[in-house]
């Protein structure tokens, strides 16, 4: 049992060692062709589709719990967008303008609770959105990093290459992204926006040893371990 008291905002680290909190987390589905057509859709008929989570689940930590109720946890390797200013309405380059920084992230995916929810025509949030379901590296400032077209990100499983893709693959680039998210959702400095990833999405295990790339940003290192 937590107290009131205890309640601390989501804090994560800068590579330099400041600090950013997370108000609130943002996803996109589908924003990778090759990702879409594995998941079953048509990737040039499908608009992006934007979900949560909650900014309690993002956490920098080398251990991820085996979240509960499932038999197919699967990785995501996404690019995760951390934003210093906000608005709605904003064009591409306002959103642009909009971005703090930068870091490596798995949007970890509870696949057959989502397949289920699917099925049922329920909402599959908590296939999404349960506790360590977004761990992140550390975060590089927007001026230190830009999101070429050309850098690669990559999932390994205990050594073997389970994702590749470079950044260019994305079907809408990081401004145009946020700008047709902030059409939808007033955002704010604090928000973070995860923006999609590639195919190769697959299964994990108790005891694999995750490690997530892209190109010049601290690589994101987690292993998952038995539900205490
Ligand atoms: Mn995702």
């Amino acid at each position: 049992m937590a107290l009131l008291s205890d309640w601390r905002p989501t804090t994560l680290k800068l590579a330099d060692g400041r600090e950013f909190h997370v108000r609130h987390a943002w996803c996109v589905g589908r924003n990778y062709a090759e990702h879409a057509r594995e998941m079953g859709s048509d990737p040039s008929r499908s608009d992006p589709v934007f979900f949560s989570k909650p900014a309690s689940a993002i956490v920098q930590a080398d251990t991820v719990e085996w979240p509960p109720a499932t038999e197919d946890l699967h990785h995501e390797a996404e690019l995760v967008v951390f934003l210093g200013a906000g608005g709605r309405d904003l064009s591409a380059q306002q959103a642009a303008g909009c971005v703090f920084g930068y870091a490596v992230g798995c949007d970890l995916t509870r696949r057959d609770v989502q397949a289920r929810a699917k099925a049922a025509g329920m909402p599959w949030a908590l296939s999404k959105g349960f506790d360590q379901s977004g761990p992140v590296g550390l975060i590089v400032q927007a001026d230190a990093w830009r999101p070429d077209e050309n850098r690669e990100i990559r999932l390994e499983v205990g050594g073997e290459i389970r994702q590749r893709a470079v950044l260019g693959d994305k079907i809408w680039p990081v401004a145009e992204l946020l700008s047709r998210l902030s059409h939808e959702v007033t955002l704010h400095p604090g928000d973070a926006v995860f923006t999609g990833t590639p195919a190769g999405v697959s299964g994990l295990a108790v005891g694999d040893g995750v490690v997530v790339g892209i190109d010049g940003l601290p690589e994101l290192r987690f292993e998952i371990v038995p539900r205490r």
